[in-house]
């Protein structure tokens, strides 16, 4: 979500005037050679493999849901990549315990009866098998008063249930994929947008259903209906966007002490999200009375192991006698949901990461040369979930938060990497071409991007926010201190589109942009390495105080 603060006016203003700075008030050195090299061989599509390693992540290993066999394949194959690019100590790190491994295998749902059809239907994830064909009729709950509802206590047993309304599948007239104007850019980074590009909400009904103390959630644990049917939060003509499933849980209890659907004593019920189409359907035809039986199937694995999940680590040591041991590193989750294969979320933010890893190391072997610093990259999983694997790094090697627990509140502890990374870049939305960045607070850093944005050459690629973007991973590293960024890119058809979405797939990343955002991202871990002094950091934030939040997360 993007949070404009209420510098909002001066933001505005020096973001257009960072955009628009002069070449002659350049302080930052450019390796004009490193630009050449990377802008040759990272823009081309002969030599560029951006899209063939997409391709990889998503058609091969694709979904990666966190502690799924696929994910655990995907991080295998990518360290066996990383490692014929020529990169340093590549390998898997393991954080946890998460949870148990889950994979959808086949699922259906038709309406039986003198007129049947086959319903467009996607269980959640975590969602438990039904262990063969399960069949009966629908009761549309949404529009039920709670004396209604009390009256079907004992009565659900056998009942797939419907919990909410019907909602419009509007025509959209204007174009669905789209690339920021610069006017729309600025509204865009200035927080003056719409709803936050990366933020599905699950549909109301659900929230409340599933929210605190809720007569329907009670009623739900208790009568333990067939299945549980929703028509999600947007998404149509086919698209269905479809996240995890909630775990059956006493209403009453605090949300951090409730069962995880990938939990081994959870309960969870069968949920589907519908297409919005079908399901108002069945809305319509339970409000005619007619009566409806369906019939359902979901086959799907779980993974017993032992809850721990691999994020990637790699590298390219930098050999400055003095400034050799500090870092820069650039990263993206490459964790997604279960319904396509992660393309845009985030399969394309990770093979952007290795892409750029692969161009820098190709240009140190055909140079001779290694960086002054090290160069180092991290893809992790459990993003969808929290952030996990980036939180779980930063604790382990850069630094912990301090938490406030029963015996009062744990100070923050600094590792030694705390005061050598200079900084992290990342990249988690969807397929879209980097336009610029957000500079998360962080105002001496402007002036470094600047140039380096200036120096790349792309006149669409200028845009510098002072403004903060959440939801993703570079606010693990934000929380503790260390500069984090994420870029701005053009939103394509992310939001309406692909994702969380069952059309989250391969041939609906933009090659170009791809190929533009790798050489972007490589030219600043470049120039992040090869500068003299660190990345400037923000005035330290008092003990204890949260880190500026941007946002759910994505
Ligand atoms: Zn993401």
């Amino acid at each position: 979500m993007f949070r404009s603060r209420p510098l909002r006016a001066p933001s505005f203003l020096c973001a257009a005037l960072l955009a628009l700075g002069s070449a002659s008030t350049a302080q930052e050195k450019i390796d004009e050679e490193a630009l050449k090299f990377l802008r040759e061989h990272g823009l081309s599509a002969e030599k560029s493999q951006v899209m063939e390693t997409l391709s990889w992540l998503t058609d091969v290993h694709g979904p990666r849901l966190t502690a799924s066999p696929n994910l655990e394949r995907a991080c295998q194959w990518t360290v066996e990549q990383l490692k014929s690019w020529g990169l340093a100590d590549a390998r898997t790190e393991s954080w946890g315990p998460f949870g148990r491994g889950w994979r959808l295998d086949a699922y259906s749902m038709r309406v039986t009866g003198e007129n049947p059809w086959v319903v467009h239907a996607i269980p959640k994830a975590w969602t438990h098998a039904t262990d063969g064909k399960k069949k009966g009729e629908v009761l549309y709950l949404a529009k039920m008063t709670p004396e209604q509802l009390a009256a079907l206590e004992g009565k659900l047993g056998d009942k797939i249930v419907m919990l909410d309304e019907p909602r419009p599948a509007n025509e959209i007239f204007e174009a669905r994929s789209k690339r920021w104007t610069p006017e729309e850019l600025l509204e865009q980074v200035n927080g003056r947008a719409r709803v936050p590009e990366d933020a599905v909400r699950p549909s109301r009904d659900v929230q409340r259903t599933f929210g605190r103390g809720n007569e329907l959630m009670r009623l739900l644990s208790k009568e333990r209906p067939l299945a549980i049917l929703d028509r999600g939060f947007k998404g149509d003509y086919g698209t269905i966007f479809v996240q995890g499933a909630n775990a059956l849980a006493d209403a009453d209890a605090p949300r951090d002490q409730r069962p995880r659907p990938y939990d081994k004593n959870a309960t969870v019920l069968p949920q589907f999200t519908l297409a919005v189409e079908h399901y108002n359907r069945l809305a319509r035809l339970a409000e005619k009375g007619q009566k409806i039986e369906i019939e359902f199937e979901i086959a799907a694995s779980w993974f017993e192991h032992d809850g721990m999940v691999p994020n990637v680590l790699a590298s390219i040591p930098g050999n400055d006698p003095q400034i050799g041991a500090e870092m820069v590193m650039i990263g993206a989750h490459i964790d997604s949901w279960h319904s396509a294969t992660g393309t845009t979320d985030n399969g394309c933010g990770s093979a952007v990461m290795l892409e750029a890893m692969r161009l820098l190391a190709a240009m140190c072997k055909e140079r001779g040369i290694q960086p002054r610093r090290t160069i180092a990259i991290g893809l992790w999983s459990g993003e969808e979930q929290g952030l996990l694997g980036s939180r779980a790094f930063v604790e382990k090697h850069v630094a912990t938060r301090g938490r406030r627990g029963e015996e009062g509140t744990a100070e923050p502890v600094r590792h030694p990497l705390h005061a050598k990374l200079s900084g992290y870049y990342n990249l988690d939305n969807g397929t879209g071409k980097i336009r610029g960045i957000y500079l998360q607070q962080n105002e001496a850093c402007g002036p470094i991007f600047r140039d380096w944005l200036r120096a790349f050459g792309d006149p669409e690629a200028l845009t510098v926010t002072i403004n903060n973007t959440g939801g993703t991973d570079h606010q693990s590293f934000d929380g503790v201190g260390i500069p984090g960024f994420q870029f701005v890119q053009d939103s394509v058809s992310y939001s309406p589109q692909t994702h969380h979405s069952n059309m989250d797939l391969w041939d609906h990343a933009l090659a170009d942009d791809l190929r533009q955002a790798a050489t972007m991202i490589a030219h600043f871990a470049w120039h992040t390495a090869q500068r003299d002094g660190l990345l400037p950091r923000k005035p330290e934030r008092p003990a204890g105080s949260e880190p500026e939040r941007g946002g759910r997360r994505g």
